[in-house]
């Protein structure tokens, strides 16, 4: 079977003799005569007639006369890319190169020529050949006279294996070729994977391990724990203080700076430990936000822990230089140690997490230590919010109703719907404990929807019982988490349906931290509570946010003052101007206001020398049940005996 010969072969015909240049033209590039006149051409060159030729293969011929010309034609046929496939070189040509430096020369310009000789039997003999030129399988002899079959055969063959070796090696090239951008495409490939992978386990703005792999190490730690008694481990958690307050007055900007500088510490502070010896790997990981965690695998003594925890809390406050700005923030850590106890990553991260909260509450800036009394905390933290995911079900809430009077005309404006818990052991809970907790766990989404429904049906009942009782409202309070929900709105819109209250009935109470959770949806619910035509009190007014700014952005209808300034403003000038300060900038932006905690009759006599609209306060009246809650609705409604509710 032939291979594929791509192209007319190429022949180079190198001979000082020019009827030998015809012989070989008349050969190899036969012109199309008669067989009859190609013979007799044949005959007068070759000892014998022309044979028959293959007319189909006729060959690309060139001539040259010298060796040095052959040279500098097979020169330009490399540099043009069509190098010749073989070459015919005479032995003897005088006065020029013979053939063997003839030959010598060809093989440098193209190494891969196939090259015949033409010689006479009295030239060099076969070994003096081989000696000058090395045994090649590109050199073959051709002895004269010639016969002019073995020549188109030569040329044929040589120039066909040239040809296929060629092809095999463009082949072999184009493979590589093909192997190499596979190859490349793998690594490319490999590469996304990679980075896919890292992206998945990796925070993106600090480049810290993230939950998902802090929480696969934990997990290793806790399995060789179970195996190998000695072994230990640790969890530091750690929180920047006051942290909101730096991202909403500086800018995120300069808050994330603020995080990948803190995340820098960290790693430092690790690499630098001068105890490394003592753990066999550390993680610092960033859960979110502010929150960073470091996982000390293999610590050998609790100090060890220690020793890192201090250092990372003091690397952290040391003054940071951030867009220029300097700012130096304090970190509040906690630190929980491998318990045999622990099954889950959740198990020693709650831990760390509740140390932390424990030693923010002993003020900002500390690292505190899990302990046998936190841990007692947590679990009655647990089982609580467990217990109270169930209280709405077992009907152990309930509300009580705390009167808001007008100051100006002691009138029962409003109730302040404010729930409480039954717990069957542990009695009546306070909302100050197990609101927190419910925002926590997210049981105040049901909470939240309960209490609405409660004071509204209760609001209901006794607008039907006192159509003559004027206007009173009722204020529910609401936490920002439940503000921010998609169903929030709707709750609202189908509680006053299915009542049949109107918005003005109703005022949603909002504290300033509704600003500091997610401000934005926020204030979209707050809006679309003010397009129902419900009022908005902002709670608590001065103990949060230390920005007044938002106050022109947010449609409040009243300010709650703080009862911590209604509290000591008789005795304290200072709260008196401060009270009277609000009670000035609210009537310009035409809000109401309302003081909280009144105890004492001089402080009311006060909030009414003030000009303070309305107030309420255990002086006025505690919460009060439904029923006592009734009973003053029933004295408020006979015209006559208008009175201020009762302390
Ligand atoms: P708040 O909204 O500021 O409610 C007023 C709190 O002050 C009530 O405490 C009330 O009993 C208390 N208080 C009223 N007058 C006086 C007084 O003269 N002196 C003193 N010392 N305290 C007075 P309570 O009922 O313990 O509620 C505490 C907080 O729990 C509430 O503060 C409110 O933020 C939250 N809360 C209560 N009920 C709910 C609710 O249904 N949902 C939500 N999200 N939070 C609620
Ligand atoms: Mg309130
Ligand atoms: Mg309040």
């Amino acid at each position: 079977m032939n291979s594929p010969i791509t192209s007319k072969p190429r022949i180079l015909v190198i001979d000082d003799d020019a009827t030998i240049h015809q012989a070989f033209q008349s050969i190899l590039t036969p012109k199309r005569l008669d067989s009859a006149s190609l013979d007799a051409s044949m005959a007068a060159l070759f000892d014998e007639p022309g044979a028959a030729q293959n007319s189909e293969t006729t060959f690309e011929l060139d001539l040259a006369q010298q060796g040095q010309i052959g040279f500098e034609m097979v020169k330009a046929s490399v540099a043009a890319n069509k190098p010749y496939d073989m070459a015919f070189v005479d032995m003897r040509m005088p006065p020029g190169w013979d053939g063997l430096e003839t030959i010598e020369h060809l093989w440098t310009a193209d190494p891969d020529l196939e090259v015949v000789i033409c010689t006479a039997f009295s030239d060099f003999s076969w070994d003096e050949i081989i000696k000058r030129l090395g045994h090649t399988h590109r050199l073959l002899l051709l002895r004269k006279p010639f016969d002019k079959a073995e020549v188109w055969q030569l040329a044929s063959a040589q120039a066909r294996k040239r040809q296929a070796e060629t092809a095999a090696r463009n082949h072999g090239l184009e493979l590589q070729a093909a192997n190499k951008r596979l190859e490349e495409e793998i690594a490319a490939r490999s590469r996304v994977e990679d980075k896919l992978k890292h992206d998945a386990l990796h925070d993106g703005l600090t480049d810290l391990p993230n939950r998902l792999l802090l929480t696969e190490r934990i997990e290793r730690c806790i399995e060789r724990s179970k195996r190998f008694p000695d072994y230990k481990y640790a969890v530091l958690f750690l929180d920047l203080d006051d942290f909101k307050l730096i991202n909403d007055t500086m800018g995120h900007t300069i808050g994330d700076h603020l995080l990948m500088e803190v995340a820098n510490r960290i790693n430092k502070s690790l690499r630098s430990l001068d105890t490394p010896a003592r753990l066999d790997d550390q993680t610092p990981a960033r859960l979110g936000g502010d929150e960073f965690v470091v996982l000390l695998d293999g610590i050998k003594t609790p100090d060890d822990a220690y020793q890192v925890a201090d250092r990372i809390h003091k690397a952290i406050g040391q003054k940071m230089v951030i867009a220029g700005h300097e700012i130096v923030v304090t970190t509040s850590m906690g630190v929980a140690l491998s318990r045999e106890d622990y099954q889950v990553p959740d198990d020693i991260l709650r831990d760390a997490d509740a140390a932390l909260y424990n030693s923010k509450a002993n003020g900002k800036g500390r690292v505190g230590v899990f302990d046998e009394k936190i841990h007692q905390q947590v679990m009655n933290r647990l089982r609580l919010s467990s217990d109270l995911r169930k209280a709405i079900e077992l009907g152990q809430l309930r509300l009580l109703y705390q009167p808001i009077v007008s100051l100006e005309s002691n009138k029962l404006e409003s109730f302040e719907a404010l729930v409480r818990w039954e717990h069957p052991e542990m009695g009546c809970i306070s909302p100050v404990l197990f609101i927190p907790l419910a925002e926590e766990t997210g049981t105040i989404h049901d909470l939240g929807k309960w209490v609405l429904r409660e004071a509204c049906q209760q609001l209901r009942i006794w607008h039907d019982q006192y159509p003559d009782m004027g206007h009173v409202t009722m204020s529910v309070n609401v936490s920002s988490k439940q503000l921010v929900l998609r169903d929030f709105i709707p709750c609202v819109i189908e509680t006053l349906a299915t009542t049949g209250l109107q918005g003005l009935d109703l005022n949603i109470e909002v504290t300033e931290s509704v600003l500091i959770d997610n401000a934005e949806a926020a204030c979209h619910s707050l809006e679309a509570l003010g397009a129902l035509g419900i009022h908005i009190h902002l709670d608590d007014f001065g103990t949060g946010y230390s920005s007044l700014s938002y106050l022109h952005q947010l449609p409040f209808d009243a300010i709650k003052i703080d009862r911590s300034f209604v509290k000591d403003m008789a005795l304290d000038g200072r709260n008196a101007n401060i009270v009277q300060a609000i009670q000035v900038m609210a009537s310009n932006r035409h809000m109401s206001v309302i003081a909280e905690g009144i105890e004492r009759v001089d402080q009311l006599v006060q909030l009414q020398t003030l000009d303070c609209n309305s107030g309420q306060g255990y002086y006025l009246s505690r919460p009060v049940d439904a029923k006592t809650a009734q009973a003053m609705l029933a004295k408020e409604s006979q015209p006559a005996e208008a009175q201020p509710a009762a302390a």
